[in-house]
């Protein structure tokens, strides 16, 4: 078990805390959906009723190592300012003399938040240099960051190996649900794994074909595994340096007598585009020209029905082109199957998210995951720096 924030003497302490405040902006830096803000609120006013000096340290888009004013963390503090009963600073840097002077400023159960820290190449580099001058800023170091877990940078895994650590409340029930359902998962556990890139999931997939029951692939992913079972898929995405690694899983999930269920019907297209007229391909493979972009509906029926008589469930990302009105039908129908499920069904990835949202279903999952990548890598048993470099309770 990891030590958590509960275990730590923080008053009077100057706390470091890495949260996800990956938030959407509008063009004038309002906050669109600030769940990830209310989430962590919690974390942040344990820690201010504590009489911790708390130092709020997050990214916030992709400004890729340079400095970007439509991408600053002012809107969080403004947000913060509305939410919490204490002052809130801001410091338009992470390090340096004027971060050093804004913590200075602050008093027991304050508030400074830290300028957006992808601002600075360093960061994603895990640079010892940039990880020592963000440690001199504080004597204790949280992490409540889930979604950047799985990422070895200087916030979530430099600076925690410098200081006093613990992870937060929303980190702590992440791991510890993903820990409990996976360790003994009632059978039949199956994954549903979507989305477009097979590269970024090859080695979840290994991973799981030794852990589950099923493996149902949709999505751009299953193009490769089709593909890699030589069966022609027309102008579909798939990924040709991943092919020998498909065939190989399937080969080894034979041998292990796990199913991977891949796509028997298709929803297609000739091209790619939001008003894309979709086709019903009957069969497994995908005639010349076309594009596939949903799964068809006797893949659905076969997907619904292994997910109905499931006690454990993973599911991360689309079976289809989600954003395209047209091709989201599959996505819709694993998202009701899995939400009707009475077992314990862990949900992650921004867009089956967005589709159990959509559909009003949150509260029919047992586990929401705040952090796609990082949720599927922990339950496929990859270890997560972000996780890993936090001691032991
Ligand atoms: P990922 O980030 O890998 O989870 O992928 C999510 C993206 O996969 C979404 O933007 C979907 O539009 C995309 N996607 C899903 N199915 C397909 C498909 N058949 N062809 C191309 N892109 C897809």
């Amino acid at each position: 078990m990891k030590r958590t924030i509960e275990d730590l003497d923080v008053k009077g302490k100057r706390v470091f805390l890495r949260v996800d405040f990956n938030v959407p902006l509008d063009e004038s830096g309002n906050i669109l959906d600030a769940s990830r803000i209310i989430a962590e609120l919690p974390t942040i006013k344990y820690l201010l009723k504590k009489g911790a000096k708390v130092i709020i340290c997050s990214h916030l888009g992709r400004p890729k190592g340079e400095p970007n004013p439509k991408l600053s963390m002012v809107s969080v503090a403004k947000y913060l300012v509305q939410h919490l009963h204490c002052k809130v600073r801001f410091s338009s840097s992470a390090i340096g003399k004027e971060a050093k002077e804004k913590v200075n400023e602050l008093s027991d159960g304050e508030v400074l938040v830290l300028e957006n820290i992808r601002f600075y190449k360093e960061e994603e580099e895990n640079s010892p240099v940039f990880s020592a001058k963000l440690a001199e800023l504080a004597d204790i170091y949280v992490n409540d960051a889930f979604g950047t877990a799985h990422r070895k940078h200087a916030s979530t895994y430099g600076v925690a190996k410098l200081l006093p650590n613990a992870v937060g409340f929303l980190m702590g029930k992440e791991i510890n649900t993903i820990a409990s359902v996976l360790e003994n998962p009632q059978r039949p556990f199956i994954a549903i794994l979507g989305g477009a890139k097979v590269s970024d999931k090859l080695k979840v997939v290994h991973n799981l074909i030794q852990k589950c029951d099923t493996v149902l692939i949709g999505g751009g992913m299953a193009y490769t595994f089709l593909k890699a079972k030589g069966l022609d898929i027309g102008k579909s995405l798939y990924e040709e340096e991943c092919i020998e690694d498909a065939k190989n899983i399937l080969q080894e999930a034979e041998n292990l007598n796990t199913r991977i269920l891949l796509p028997k019907d298709h929803v297609c297209s000739t091209i790619f585009s939001p008003n894309a007229i979709a086709f019903n391909v009957k069969t497994p493979y995908i005639p010349n020209g076309m594009i596939g972009l949903d799964i068809g509906p006797k893949t659905i029926k076969e997907y619904v029905s292994v997910i109905k008589e499931a006690h454990t469930i993973i599911w991360n990302g689309p079976m289809g082109v989600f954003e395209f009105v047209n091709f989201r039908n599959g996505t819709k129908k694993i998202a009701k199957a899995v939400a009707k499920n009475k077992g314990k069904t862990i949900v992650g990835g921004g867009d089956s998210l967005s589709a159990i949202n959509s559909l009003r279903l949150s509260d029919k999952i047992y586990h929401i995951s705040t952090g796609g990548g990082a949720s599927l890598k922990l339950i496929s048993g990859e270890t997560l720096p972000g996780v890993e470099v936090i001691s032991d309770k």
